[in-house]
């Protein structure tokens, strides 16, 4: 049975064609599943019963179901373990931010980038997700907020998986969350984080979206970059800042530049130094990310002290930067490291 969720209007009116139906049903199943949030065909009061038995005899709307929720002590960070039809798990985080409700995103599940300080790769990628299912994300936040009359405001594709290397269904998704008969998504309000895979942000520049663009650095030469992140074998690091520069170029938007601060491994002062000089001249920001330390892996946090200091060096050099506000820690907010915890069967000893 092929689910109705996730598809595009025009993919919806070529079903309805062929089960006979006129044009304007599709836009009534859009608003159904789309704007009310329908989980059935049942309550689609404006349409003829014998419509609903015949789209409920041949269509799903298949969403996620919550299957873990984890409430930082902050009240700041809401963290969802989602799972989909066929038992895959996604780790979905809401974010109350000063600017409003900002969710991230899981576009595969696991990831095969093999990032040395990140849990979802631990165990490899299971599957890249659905242009439904990444929807099905947004919609399980928006449905869980509408209760208190809010919504996701912002959006950044940065949980786990690596978005480029689900390039199609990423942009599917991003299209059709833009759509005003899905949920009217501002462009401006989504960020995607990439691990530096440059023929993504190649295609995405071509794309001329007002989308920004995040590219995670993490380190400030070949050497410790292929360290950290293997993806830097394949696309060394001047070669991604080249692709970084074309595409702010282009987008005329600031490229952000994430930098995870992992103690005595990239934080000294050189660091910071060669980092400056790295992205000298480009329409560029730094955010700095003080590690959560990671159980499986042995890094540290680096002391308040030293964040500060690697934070002035940037700004003395007039690279605009921000350090990401603690958030979740108590639960384990670092990417893939719930979904680990509850796929290993080991989350009583982490929550209890
Ligand atoms: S940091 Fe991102 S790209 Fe790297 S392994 Fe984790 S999810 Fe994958």
């Amino acid at each position: 049975m092929e689910n109705i969720f996730g598809l595009t209007i025009q993919e919806i009116d070529k079903r309805c064609h062929e089960l006979q139906m006129p044009s304007y049903r599709s836009k009534q199943i859009a608003d159904w599943i789309y704007h009310k949030s329908a989980n059935s065909f049942e309550g689609m009061n404006n349409l003829p019963k014998d419509l609903r038995i015949a789209l409920a005899a041949q269509f799903s709307i298949l969403k996620a179901e919550c299957i873990k929720q984890w409430d930082s002590t902050d009240g700041v960070t809401t963290k969802f373990l989602l799972r989909f039809f066929d038992g895959v798990t996604v780790e979905t985080v809401l974010m109350r931010q000063p600017y409003g409700n900002s969710v991230c995103i899981s576009t595969q599940a696991g990831c095969a980038m093999g990032c040395a300080f990140c849990a979802s790769t631990l165990h490899g990628v299971t599957r890249n997700l659905t242009t439904g299912e990444m929807l099905a994300e947004v919609f399980w936040v928006n449905d869980y907020l509408h209760i208190k009359n809010q919504k996701v405001d912002t959006m950044v594709l940065m949980g786990s998986g690596e978005p480029m290397m689900n390039y199609d269904n990423v942009l599917g998704f991003l299209r059709l969350i833009h759509e005003k008969y899905c949920l009217n998504f501002g462009y401006r309000n989504i960020t995607i984080s990439t691990s530096g895979v440059i023929p993504g942000i190649k295609r995405l520049e071509k794309e001329d979206l007002p989308i920004t663009l995040s590219i995670s650095l993490h380190a400030a030469n070949d050497n410790l970059r292929s360290e950290l992140m293997p993806i830097n074998k394949k696309y060394p690091i001047h070669d991604v800042i080249a692709a970084g520069k074309a595409y702010s170029e282009t987008t005329r938007r600031r490229v952000t530049y994430e930098y995870i601060l992992i103690h005595d491994v990239n934080d000294t002062d050189k660091d910071a130094y060669d980092l400056a000089n790295l992205l000298r001249g480009q329409m560029a920001n730094v955010n700095l990310i003080p590690i959560n330390p990671v159980r499986e892996r042995n890094w540290k946090r680096p002391p308040k002290e030293r964040v500060g200091e690697f934070l002035n060096i940037l700004e003395k050099m007039h690279i605009p930067t921000t350090v990401r506000r603690e958030m979740g820690t108590d639960i384990q907010a670092a990417c893939g490291q719930l979904r680990n915890q509850y796929e290993c069967g080991i989350e009583r000893e982490f929550f209890d």
